[in-house]
């Protein structure tokens, strides 16, 4: 009954990266490589994420009318996203601006553009689209408001899986609709809005607290934690030779997300998006390194 297993509602961003020796001081020039544009943004990344793994995904996002919105559109399409959903002007397409020295530190500047631009509007007039989602997925590199709309606008039956990320505090109807709040230390940090003492374990009890239906703590190599309700569940992670971790969590996020609404329990859905997590580690960049169900069953 329903068109998509995943309707994932959030960023999309062309990274422009450049190398540099060293990084310029104020009213300086220096020289740098060739730039290399990859498509990313959590909410693009999430999409192609979940449609190499097979999930029927649709992308609720905003680009700008230009050369990069027609760039993630194109990798989208690629990867067997839907992109009705994804609206075409307003600003420019947001833009990470990124160098990276030769010990691989990076610094980022990001211009949101059209992801500021994705309104509450545009969430209720998509209503067709959430209806049609067994399951939607969120994170925050797009206004709170609209975030907010989407969990207003949740059709009943319909799940929602948020990763706070970047992390800000979450009013409480957008932590109550959670099922699960996925987030690493950072975020577990500046969600709870303190220091966070004692082990994972605690941690996920004290966002519980905070009355998400369940929460998941990613815990890179060591793997994730899972709470649900009393029972807490440790997800090992796979053994592998990482090379880049980006977008890891955005793998782990769009496969939790979309196992979840094929019918696995959190606990399932926790360990598969793991070994997701786990091969998008093994290659280098973000929707270039996000693995097949056939590359994630041979793990
Ligand atoms: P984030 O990028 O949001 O901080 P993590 O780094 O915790 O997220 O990665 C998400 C998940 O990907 C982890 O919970 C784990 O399952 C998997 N993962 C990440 N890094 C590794 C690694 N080095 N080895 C194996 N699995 C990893």
């Amino acid at each position: 009954m329903y068109d998509y297993d995943l309707l994932v509602v959030g960023s999309a961003n062309a990274d422009l990266v450049i190398g540099v020796e060293r990084r310029p001081a104020a009213g300086e020039t220096v020289l740098g490589s060739d730039l290399v544009v990859h498509p990313g943004g959590k909410g693009a990344n999430q999409a192609v994420a979940a449609a190499r793994l097979g999930a029927r995904t649709a992308l609720l996002a905003r680009v700008g009318d230009d050369a990069h919105g027609r760039l993630l559109l194109g990798t989208q399409r690629a990867a067997g996203v839907d992109t009705a959903g994804v609206l075409v002007g307003g600003a420019p397409t947001g833009v990470a601006l990124i160098t990276v020295d030769p010990s691989g530190d990076n610094s980022i500047v990001v211009s949101p553009g059209a992801n500021a631009r994705l309104t509450p509007e545009d969430v209720r007039a998509a209503d067709a689209l959430l209806r049609a989602s067994r399951v939607v997925s969120a994170q925050l590199e797009i206004p709170l408001e609209t975030v907010e709309e989407v969990v207003l606008n949740l059709p009943s039956g319909t799940r929602f899986v948020l990763n706070p990320s970047p992390p800000r505090p979450l009013p409480a109807a957008v932590l109550a609709a959670c099922d699960p709040l996925i987030v690493n230390e950072h975020e577990a940090r500046v969600i709870a809005g303190r220091a966070l003492d004692g082990s994972p374990e605690d941690w996920a009890a004290a966002l519980l607290t905070l009355g998400p239906r369940s929460v998941v703590v990613t815990l890179g190599a060591q793997g994730a934690l899972v709470a649900d309700g009393e029972a807490v569940t440790r997800v090992p992670s796979v053994k592998v030779d990482a090379v880049d971790t980006t977008g890891a969590g955005d793998a782990f996020t769009a496969a939790l997300a979309w196992r979840l609404g094929a019918g696995s329990s959190l606990p399932d859905a926790a360990a598969y998006a793991a070994r997701v997590g786990a091969a998008a580690v093994t290659r280098a960049g973000a929707q270039e390194s996000f693995p097949s169900a056939e590359e994630v069953a041979a793990l």
